[in-house]
């Protein structure tokens, strides 16, 4: 059976960017990867899609039809096309022995898919029938302040409490800046409670104490740092995902078999 990868992920981290490099790379090592794109409002795309939710729904006319603002317009989108979702599972369930892995991108708005009862649908449609690994990018460059740091990892954190599934933090854009940092504040507490405290604004009480229920949720995942404009870090991002689905057959599969 194929790995499912729903790439999640801020606007702009580089999760169309990060998947198109996995399409890349799928492609120079014969791993054969199906690619999906849920992102109804891109204009267009560096991969070819071999779904693709704009040839199911126009988000233009969905926002004339019910007249909604952007954001409204790309929801029900995703909501009309959650619909039919079953049809979607079909489809990869037909060709499941010749696919590797199955790479999902979602909505620019992180919002949109995790918030969203549609992308709870998609995703436990996904889960319960596949191996399924959520990969949350972070825009490392962005990330270097300790308090936006802990608001990114906050919101993985939320995410994989959401779905519980098996989660990878891919830190992405290393050519412009390195994990580094990142790796050092998730190992040792201390690390990163001396940077907090070089930062006096009033958040910085409220992080600390955060920081310290952080831990627990660090232990949880695994990191690694991607480039997609360069190409860095694939095959330690693969392993990582590879970890992942044993997690999933070993956790989540033997939990959702309990539950039925
Ligand atoms: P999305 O909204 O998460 O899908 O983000 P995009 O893939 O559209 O990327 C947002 C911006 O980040 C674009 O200008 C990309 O060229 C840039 N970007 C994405 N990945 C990388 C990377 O690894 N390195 C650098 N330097 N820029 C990146
Ligand atoms: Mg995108």
């Amino acid at each position: 059976k194929p790995v499912i990868i729903i790439v999640v992920g801020m606007a702009g981290s580089g999760k169309t960017t990060f998947l198109h490099r996995l399409v890349c790379h799928t492609q120079a090592s014969n791993i054969r990867g199906y690619v999906m794109n849920l992102d109804p409002a891109v204009m267009s795309l560096p991969f070819g899609a071999n779904i693709d939710i704009r040839d199911t729904v126009k988000y233009k006319e969905v926002m004339k039809q019910f007249n909604l603002g952007p954001n409204g317009g790309i929801l029900t989108s995703l909501n009309l096309f959650a619909t039919k979702f079953d049809e979607v599972i079909s489809v990869i369930e037909r060709r499941a022995d010749q696919l590797d892995y199955v790479l999902v991108d979602t909505p620019g708005q992180i919002e949109i898919f995790t918030w969203s009862a549609s992308g709870a649908i998609i995703t436990e449609a996904f889960a319960s029938t596949f191996p399924t690994v959520v990969t949350y990018v972070v825009d490392t460059p962005r990330s270097s302040s300790p308090v936006t740091f802990m608001s990114n990892m906050l919101y993985a954190c939320s995410i994989l409490y959401k779905t519980r599934l098996p989660l990878v933090l891919a830190f992405n854009k290393v050519d412009v800046a390195q994990h580094q940092f990142a790796l050092e504040w998730m190992e040792d507490f201390e690390a990163f409670q001396a940077a907090i405290s070089s930062d006096t604004t009033y958040t910085s009480t409220l992080t600390q104490s955060l920081s310290l229920s952080l831990d627990e949720f660090y232990k949880n995942l695994r990191s690694v740092g991607v480039s997609a404009i360069s190409g860095a870090g694939m095959n330690e991002f693969f392993k990582a995902i590879e970890a992942c689905a044993e997690e999933y057959m070993e956790t989540y599969k033997a939990d959702l078999d309990k539950r039925r």
